[in-house]
Formats: structure tokens, C-alpha cells, sequence
């Protein structure tokens, strides 16, 4: 191999030999990178410029990937990583106590780093960490209860096995009656059957039957599948690509991980159904670089549904053929947004692209891609087993089938459930998640996930869906926060801040200072120093914010703001002096 921009310096053998495993691929610098970094902790200087070299990338291009994921260190760091979540849901649950307490107990320690990390969707298990890959929570509040090694610390068993009463399952339906790691298991119980009978069908039957059953994407913006497919299928440039969102980084949502954990076949089904009805040959699953433990489980899917020839060349012996290759991402939110996902599985940061032209037409590798999420292609075997009329039937609202929600915070039982669109705030608070905890009255809650809305009482009883953002009320990835007396609209609204600013990818201004600016106003607020000019501002910011941002998230992060404002002015008032007192202007 050649030493591309400086002939004159060796490379390390071993340097080369990892280039070579990879395939001398430059869209695989991130996996290459994180394979690096397991050597000694974190990334140095020297070590990314001699990287550089042997993958002929310029060094400036490989320091501003290194720098852009979360889980990778361009700074000295320990072996060893205990990532703390400061998530809503773990810092409702002190998760910043727990944080002082790993560090008294673990920072010492040479092998062990502790640091804080954006919602690893650990949420049912609040506090929660990842201790290197293993998955932890909750953790204890008293360090006498933390074992001196770290590795021993464990992940709670939590069962939803059972159904909760009301609830309707598609997607979860296999949830606790197979075994994820058995293919056997899985078919046993019908996994694949969609797969022999959509290949019964013609391509564009598959479609048809897709559009009919009116399955919305469950990623929050709520467009038609079947109408993504068939502009895939449309697109006359080959090689065409499937891949599957499962980046699920927003706070609040876990309900990818439920599902490959308890049913990755389901999902693989749903890719490889797309790949058929599109004339796709290829698909990746995009999975957060926080849930190891899902990716493997993936990955074994995989081998198995190979083995099993529903992957691979000539599927089930038909002229079909489609290949699976899971891609662990680094740590970064914004990877969720179609265009920043497909940048990051090329090898590059995780920014935004500009739309259009939108993936279908120009995606990975500028070639027709059709982007889902995990819960999307979830829906679909189920589709085509039973037809669009039955997954119509299962909602009398204006949305058609079921959606996976998440209910957390000051309720009785919080975790995951599954029903149809049209339920109300009430509905998950006193039927879903049988109401709130011995001494809490609902005070508010956000509704959606981190983009979601902060909502008060008045929304109790409205029907949600992807149109109810119209009356204030954000379904959003489907997750609720339930909050009591003791719970503050102003507190949670600087949380969500400072997870949005931390990750901003920093390309467009309104967005990368629009959030900074957010989050420093409202920490003015908690600690009562702010005044209503700087409250005013922070309607004017988040106006530019939806205006003027280049992406969704810069103008999804309007939502919370505005909403917060809107519903709790009051209690943006107390936090500032009576002689400026508030006056909502929205
Ligand atoms: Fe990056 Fe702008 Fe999108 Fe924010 S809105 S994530 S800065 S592209």
C-alpha cells in the first residue's frame, strides 16, 4: 500500500493489516475507528494521522469524523468506560446523585473512566449505564450497594410479557412466546410466512397491499410506506438500497430495542419483503453504537435467517436475492435523520444532506434508498399475512394499525405497550399505565419524546395521532413523561436543552447557537436569574429555530419551547421577578 500524503513515513504492519480486514473500504472508517480506539481508550493525534495514511484519506477528514461521534475520544481516556445516562427519564430518577456516586467510587481507579452520556434507551431501567457494552440499571443511590468492579453491576428483569389490558398487539405479538436467539422458535410461531407469500405476489401487489393497509412511518413524521416503496420501486437507477433506522436516540424511546430484542426476525422479514417489492439487493441496519447487545442479536438473525436461505442468493429458490449487514454507529443523535444516516454509513460525519433530492431518488451512494425504521418494517409481515382490510380494522381512528408507546415517569406501571392511534393522555395514564403513583397528581407531561410537547391537563382527552400536533398534542415516537406536583415544565425543558445542544451537529447556525442560547436561558430560569427580555427571547429563538434550521431537528426542538411556553407561562413567571412578569406572546 502506498503512503498517500506522506510518502517519506512508515506505517505500522499492524495499521495495514486493519485497513486490509476492512477492505481498504473508506466508508468503513467508523467501524475501523472504534476498532482503534478498543487498542488503548482513545484516539491520539498520531495515531489518527498514521491511520489517515494507510486508508489515503486526508488526516483533516479522518480528525472530523473522530471528533463528530460521541463514542469516539480524540483526548486521553481510561480503558474502561462507565457511561452514565442523563436522559429525562434517569435524571428524574437522580441520575446526576448516582453520577457523583460512580465517581467517587470508580473514577480512582485506573481502568475505569465515568462519564455522562445522552439517553443510552435504557429508560424502564432509569438510572441506567453502559458499563463498555454491557447494558446496566438501575443503579444503586447508595454507594455501599456498588460491587468493586463495575462489570458486576447488572440490568434489572423487566417482563412485558403480558399484555396490559387495552392493549392490541401486532408487533409485540410474539413478544415472551419465542425464543429471539431461534429462528426455529420464530417460525414456529409464523416468522417468514409474509416472506413466502409476498413472493407469491408481484412486487408492485406487495406495494398495492402496503398502500391500501395505510401504514404511516413510525419515525414521527408519519409518511405512507407503501407511497416510500413505490417511489423506490419507481426509480429506474440500480443498485437500489433497504436500510433500516434502528438509531433510536431520541430520550425517552426504547421501543427498537423491545423489538429486536424480542423479535429480530420480524424486522429482517420486514427488510427483506422491501427488498423484493423495490428490486433492492442490499440492506443495512443502522443501529445506535449504544445498543451492542441489540446488534449482536441482529447479527445472529442474520446468520440464521441465511443458513436458512431467506437470506442470501436465491431466496426460497426464487430470482431473488438480498444481503443484511448490520452498521454499528458511534454515538450520535442526529444520525436518526434519514440523510445524516445515510453520510454516516458512507464514512463520513453524520450531517444533514440537503432535500431535496430526497433518498428514494438519491441515497446511499447516490443510488434509490429507501429508509425506515424498526417499527415500520415490523408492521409489515404482519400486513401481508393478514391482509390491509384486517390492519385497517385494528384502528377506529383517522390512523390506521398500532403504534408501540412508552410511558414513564410518575405512573404505576411505566414501560411499553401497544395500541391503536386515537388513545388519549388519560387513557395511557389511568388504563395503559394504571395511573399515577400513590401521592403524585398529574402536573404535566411531554408528550412525543424530546421533540415532543409539554402538555397540561387541558390535553387530557384529546386523541393522538400524527395530526394531533394540530391541537397541541405530539405523539411524536410515541413516548409519554408523566409528571407530578414535584416536577417542574421549566426543569425539564432545560433538560431537554442540554440534550439538544450537546447534539446539534453544529452545521447550521440557528440550531448550533439556537440551542446553546436555549439551554443557557433556562438554566437562568431553574435557578431564578432570568427576566422576561431573556424570556422573550427564548420565543424569538424558537422561532428562528423551526424557521431557519436546516434539518428536523433544529426546527423540532420549536416544539418543546413553544409548547412549555404556551401551557406554563405561570410557571415561567415565578422564575423571574414579579416586576417583569411574563406575558405569553405565542
Ligand atoms: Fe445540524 Fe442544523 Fe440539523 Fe442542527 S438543524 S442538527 S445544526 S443541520
Amino acid at each position: 500500500m502506498s503512503n498517500y500524503l506522506h510518502p517519506h513515513i512508515p506505517i505500522d504492519t499492524q495499521m495495514i493489516e486493519l485497513v486490509e480486514k476492512y477492505g481498504n473500504d473508506p466508508e468503513r472508517v467508523l467501524e475501523m475507528l472504534v476498532e482503534l480506539q478498543e487498542k488503548s481508550g482513545f484516539l491520539d493525534p498520531e495515531t489518527i494521522r498514521e491511520f489517515a495514511r494507510a486508508i489515503q484519506l486526508p488526516a483533516s477528514t479522518v480528525f472530523g469524523i473522530a471528533t463528530f461521534y460521541s463514542m469516539l475520544a480524540t483526548t486521553p481516556k481510561k480503558m474502561g468506560k462507565i457511561r452514565i445516562c442523563d436522559g429525562p427519564a434517569c435524571w428524574l430518577q437522580g441520575s446526576q446523585a448516582v453520577h457523583r456516586l460512580l465517581e467517587q467510587k470508580y473514577a480512582h481507579n485506573t481502568h475505569w473512566e465515568v462519564e455522562r452520556s445522552s439517553c443510552l434507551g435504557l429508560c424502564d431501567h432509569a438510572p441506567a449505564a453502559l458499563v463498555d457494552d454491557h447494558q446496566v440499571g438501575p443503579l444503586p443511590a447508595q454507594e455501599k450497594h456498588l460491587p468493586d468492579d463495575p462489570r458486576k453491576l447488572s440490568l434489572s428483569a423487566i417482563s412485558y410479557v403480558t399484555p396490559r389490558k387495552g392493549e392490541t398487539r401486532v408487533m409485540l405479538a410474539r413478544l415472551g412466546k419465542i425464543d429471539p436467539t431461534s429462528i426455529d422458535s420464530a417460525r414456529q410461531l409464523g416468522a417468514y410466512q409474509a416472506l413466502e407469500r409476498a413472493l407469491q405476489m408481484k412486487p408492485q401487489e406487495v406495494i398495492q397491499e402496503l398502500e391500501n393497509s395505510g401504514l404511516s412511518g413510525r419515525g414521527g413524521a408519519g409518511f405512507p410506506v407503501g407511497r416510500k416503496w413505490r417511489f423506490v420501486a419507481e426509480a429506474q437507477r440500480q443498485p437500489k438500497y433497504i436500510i433500516c433506522n434502528a438509531d433510536e436516540s431520541e430520550p425517552l424511546i426504547f421501543k427498537d430495542r423491545i423489538l429486536i430484542d424480542s423479535d429480530p426476525h420480524q424486522i429482517l422479514e420486514g427488510m427483506i419483503i422491501a427488498g423484493y417489492a423495490t428490486g433492492a439487493t442490499q440492506g443495512f441496519i443502522y443501529i445506535r453504537g449504544e445498543y451492542p447487545q441489540q446488534a449482536s442479536i441482529l447479527e445472529n438473525a442474520i446468520a440464521q435467517a441465511e443458513k436458512n436461505h431467506y437470506l442470501g442468493d436465491r431466496i426460497l429458490n426464487r430470482d431473488f436475492s438480498f444481503h443484511i449487514h448490520v452498521h454499528r454507529g458511534a454515538g450520535a443523535y442526529i444520525c436518526g435523520e434519514e440523510t445524516a444516516l445515510i453520510e454516516s454509513l458512507e464514512g463520513k460525519r453524520g450531517e444533514p444532506r440537503l432535500r431535496p433530492p430526497y433518498p428514494p431518488a438519491y441515497g446511499y451512494k447516490g443510488c434509490p434508498t429507501l429508509v425506515n425504521n424498526v417499527e415500520s418494517f415490523a408492521s409489515v409481515p404482519s400486513i401481508i399475512n393478514k391482509g390491509a382490510k384486517w390492519y385497517q380494522s385494528l384502528s377506529n381512528w383517522r390512523t390506521a394499525g398500532t403504534k408501540l408507546f412508552i410511558v414513564l415517569g410518575k405512573v404505576r406501571q411505566p414501560g411499553i405497550f401497544e395500541a391503536p392511534f386515537g388513545i388519549t393522555l388519560r387513557q395511557v395514564i389511568e388504563e395503559f399505565a394504571g395511573g399515577m403513583l400513590p401521592g403524585s397528581e398529574f402536573h404535566f407531561a411531554l408528550c412525543g419524546g424530546a421533540a415532543g410537547t409539554l402538555v397540561s391537563s387541558a390535553h387530557l382527552d384529546i386523541p393522538i395521532d400524527y395530526q394531533s400536533v394540530k391541537d397541541g398534542i405530539s405523539i411524536g415516537a410515541g413516548a409519554f413523561l408523566i409528571c407530578d406536583q414535584n416536577d417542574s415544565p421549566v426543569a425539564v425543558l432545560q433538560q431537554l436543552m442540554h440534550f439538544f445542544a450537546l447534539e446539534s451537529c453544529g452545521k447550521c447556525t440557528p440550531c448550533r447557537v439556537g440551542t446553546h442560547r436555549a439551554y443557557q436561558i433556562l438554566t437562568h430560569c431553574v435557578n431564578a436569574q432570568s427576566n422576561a427580555q431573556e424570556i422573550n427571547e427564548l420565543a424569538e429563538l424558537a422561532r428562528y429555530l423551526h424557521d431557519a434550521s436546516f434539518c428536523g431537528l433544529g426546527q423540532s426542538v420549536a416544539l418543546p419551547i413553544e409548547s412549555a411556553l404556551k401551557n406554563f407561562a405561570r410557571e415561567f413567571s415565578e422564575k423571574i421577578s414579579p416586576q417583569s412578569a411574563y406575558t405569553p406572546s405565542l
